[in-house]
């Protein structure tokens, strides 16, 4: 892990001194056909450290009124001062959640045995090219619904391949009920949650067909709110794959062509955590 952490630090170093090409943003060699034309070049590091390139926080803020998951043992997010300006000198304070809280990261150790946790995902992980499969719209229609391989075939043919390497998100809306919790978790009397979520063949394609890195939403789960059998966390976990749920603000992205980072909390062991995301827009014309 050191490293390629070392190695990084190196190739960073290297681009922003104008001695290394900045391939880093550039898709992997093989699908360079899949992108977009030399018209529209991908932005590069230096652009990004000079501020010239607009970036989303897909991250909720979090606070003791945050959706969480309304199981047994899960408890609301907590912020405790420990420290006061007036008495210590020193302002400062503890923080207590579930991992599952908030914008935050399934590690693979969290649904399948010999998977890596939290700490033990690789760096290169983290980033990747970003796509937005919008389905607001049948969400709306049935909050049960369900993101099929032919949805994804269809976003396809109407902007590009999903790149190699990406951080797919599937962008059902429900991002506007944050703030309302019995709305966001959408439970019915029998108390089943009703909210959309991939289907598991989506999910295998687009690990198997299309090499992704992660996936995210912008509900409680990766799985519908109906599933008891979580198959599509077990899917992704099993893969080696990551998840990001309860992401914020994917109405403010485009379908695809911009870049995401993902910086989970580094817990030793840890099955996920509170995670900050960020999309990196190309400069505006
Ligand atoms: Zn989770």
């Amino acid at each position: 892990m050191r490293n390629t952490l070392t190695k990084f630090g190196w190739l960073f170093a290297g681009i922003l001194a104008g001695v290394v090409t900045p391939q880093f943003f550039a898709p992997p060699a093989a699908d360079a056909s899949r992108q977009r034309g030399s018209s529209d070049p991908d932005p590069t590091l230096q652009q990004l450290a000079a501020g010239e390139l607009p970036i989303v926080d897909l991250t909720w803020t979090l606070n003791d009124r945050n959706p969480y998951w309304p199981g047994e043992n899960y408890e609301p997010f907590r912020l405790k001062t420990i420290a006061t300006l007036e008495k210590d000198g020193v302002l400062s304070k503890s923080i207590f959640t579930p991992e599952h809280l908030g914008t935050h990261l399934d590690a693979p150790n969290h649904f399948e045995k010999n998977q890596p946790s939290v700490d033990e995902i690789t760096p290169e992980a983290f980033f990747g090219p970003g796509v937005v499969i919008d389905v607001a719209a049948e969400s709306e229609a049935d909050p049960d619904f369900l993101l099929s391989i032919q949805h994804i075939e269809q976003w396809e043919r109407t902007h590009e391949p999903v790149p190699t390497g990406a951080i797919v998100f599937l962008k059902t809306g429900w991002g506007r009920h944050w703030t309302n919790y019995p709305r966001y978790k959408n439970q019915d009397a029998m108390g089943k949650m009703h909210f959309p979520g991939y289907s598991v063949e989506a999910v295998r394609f687009l690990i198997e067909k299309r090499k992704i890195r992660g996936i995210g939403i912008d509900t409680l789960s990766i799985d519908r709110g109906l599933s008891r059998d979580f198959a599509v966390h077990h899917a992704l976990n099993a893969a080696g794959r990551y998840g990001l749920e309860n992401v914020a603000r994917l109405e403010e992205l485009p379908a695809s062509g911009f870049h995401v980072f993902v910086a989970p909390v580094k817990v030793e062991a840890g099955t996920g955590g509170p995670t900050r995301i960020f999309a990196i827009l190309p400069p505006k014309p």
